[in-house]
């Protein structure tokens, strides 16, 4: 899951890349509840507290999960069979990966 948050300094978007499940998991992984990342474009120091980043999906998994549709479409399309089965592979990608950031973006430490 990649996280992000806006630097203080530019208001650009930075990204963090984490396993974390939720946001107790990541103060786990992290280790403070304070986390002090250095800007991609600025180079400014942000300091925020971990409740202020935000998950987000996963657009690779996303992208993934269509291409896997659209081949078994295709190959199922050989065989003149076409399956409504085939479209729940990128739905169900989207909202696996829609459930993942909003466990992670409403849950709360401290
Ligand atoms: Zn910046």
């Amino acid at each position: 899951m990649r996280l992000s948050y806006n630097c203080s300094s530019c208001k650009k978007e930075n990204h963090l890349k984490t396993n974390a499940q939720d946001r107790y998991a990541f103060l786990q992984e992290y280790g403070d509840y304070d986390f002090k990342e250095k800007c991609k474009h600025c180079g400014n120091v942000t300091k925020k507290s971990i409740n202020r980043l935000y998950a987000e999906p996963n657009k690779i998994i996303l992208i993934g999960g269509l291409v896997l549709g659209i081949v078994v479409t295709l190959f199922l399309l050989q065989f003149s069979f076409i399956s409504l089965l085939t479209l729940t592979i990128p739905i169900g990608v989207w909202v696996n990966q829609n459930n993942k950031t909003s466990i992670f973006n409403k849950s709360r430490v401290k």
